[in-house]
């Protein structure tokens, strides 16, 4: 026994308890995990008394124990719950046993140590992600509940995977949110750039200074559907990143790929993995809605252009703004489309629904005389899994066109 499954452990008569205004119970009985501040019986409970990160019991009106979260008095979702009972203590055991069965999903999914280890709420560890790149780790504490597990969750993340190393990656503007400082720190020994494997392409990312977490796993199983489309083709990768989607393209017989990002860091990392993957990528540093322009005004088109942008909604108020930037991004592209290419366009913006994705397309095509065939859609990979409950964690979709003129 450690340090911290005694500390983490106090008489389950000790916990504060959290008590919920009538019938606010209704959306954890369905099985989501968060409770609003606005749903607390403050009265009885206030949440004034409760500091950042403590662990609480939460009760419905009528006394019954629903279960063990984590508080968090200065955020809109004031408490996430652990657990459905008020017995267990989230201890390393505790996390252990989490963690295993989110590697036992994962394992069954990949051939190699690769992919989201653990995606938050859907995984039962609110707050926590976890980034596996062979034997190291990239992890993030999103919330004060999290930040405050920090010790036994990284005992059970180092007894489970023995890594060589791990990031904290606790730099994520979500922190801001929980009155959490931003950092990051390095535990063990973990290099400047790291490996990931994925298809028969491995990658160079720098876990430290990276995006996120320094990949985007969440359209893996999505690109390993490329190879069809970009078969022979010239290629047009918006957004790229350092090249999941281009260099895919490339290995995949593409004729010619050019892969266009507003970051001149990554571009220069996806030339280095270009290198290293023995492939020939035309790279552009540029806004992509000018760069989009840019090819129309000169007529360059494209077999293929594919579409992965950040998401532009990132609040429920930036919606019709967001939601006019895709239509226009999605415009721009069909204008360099070939006809009968193809155009792979996504959008990882939960506010967003898949069906205003698929219309908004829909509507660009319209309106520079396109019609499209809708070929097959995509979403989270595996290690993304969606907790039915919780919308939230349901964000990510893509889809592939033919595009034709009408
Ligand atoms: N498609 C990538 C992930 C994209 S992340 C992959 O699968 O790995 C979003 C990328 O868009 C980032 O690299 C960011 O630098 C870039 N970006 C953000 N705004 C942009 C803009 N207006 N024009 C071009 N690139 C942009």
């Amino acid at each position: 026994m450690t340090l911290s499954d005694m500390t983490a452990s106090p008489d389950p008569q000790s916990l504060a308890p959290l008590w919920l205004k009538k019938r606010e119970e209704k959306r954890l009985r369905a099985g989501h995990l968060w409770i609003y501040s606005n749903e607390v019986d403050t009265a009885r409970s206030p949440l004034s008394d409760l500091t950042a990160g403590q662990l609480v019991q939460v009760r419905a009106s009528n006394g019954q124990s629903l279960g063990t979260a984590y508080a968090n008095p200065h955020s809109l979702i004031c408490a996430r719950l652990l657990c459905r009972d008020d017995i267990r203590r989230p201890n390393r055991a505790f996390f252990l046993d989490r963690l295993q069965t989110a590697l036992s999903l994962r394992e069954r999914f990949y051939s190699s140590p690769y992919y989201r280890l653990v995606y938050g709420e859907s995984d039962g560890l609110p707050g926590l992600v976890v980034d596996r790149y062979g034997d190291y780790l990239v992890v993030q504490l999103t919330t004060a509940g999290s930040e405050h597990l920090k010790e036994p969750i990284l005992e059970a993340l180092g007894q489970l995977l023995e890594p060589r190393g791990m990031v904290l990656r606790n730099d994520s503007p979500l922190r801001q949110m929980e009155g959490l400082d931003s950092y990051v720190e390095t535990i063990g020994s973990v290099p400047d750039e790291i490996e990931v494997l994925e298809g028969n392409n491995r990658f160079l990312i720098t876990p430290r200074t990276g995006q996120k977490t320094g990949w985007f796993f969440d359209q893996a199983a999505t690109r390993s559907r490329l190879a069809p489309y970009v078969r022979n083709a010239t290629v047009l990768d918006m957004f790229s990143y350092v090249g999941a989607w281009g260099i895919a393209a490339k290995r995949h017989g593409a004729t010619e790929v050019t892969c266009v990002d507003s970051s001149k860091t990554a571009i220069s990392q996806l030339e280095t993995n270009a290198n290293a993957n023995g492939l020939s990528i035309e790279t552009q540093v540029g806004n992509a809605f000018d760069v989009l322009k840019q090819h129309r005004q000169e007529r360059r088109l494209f077999d293929v252009v594919i579409l992965d942008p950040p998401a532009f909604i990132k609040r429920r108020k930036d919606l019709k703004a967001g939601m006019e930037a895709y239509r226009r991004l999605n415009q721009h592209a069909l204008q360099v489309i070939k006809p009968g290419g193809f155009l792979w366009t996504g959008s990882c913006s939960y506010h967003m629904a898949t069906e205003e994705l698929l219309s908004l397309v829909q509507a660009a095509a319209r309106h520079v005389d396109r019609s499209l065939q809708l070929i097959e859609q995509g979403g989270q990979a595996p290690d993304h899994p969606i907790h039915p409950a919780i919308r939230e964690t349901a964000y990510l979709k893509m889809f592939a066109f033919r595009v034709l003129r009408a």
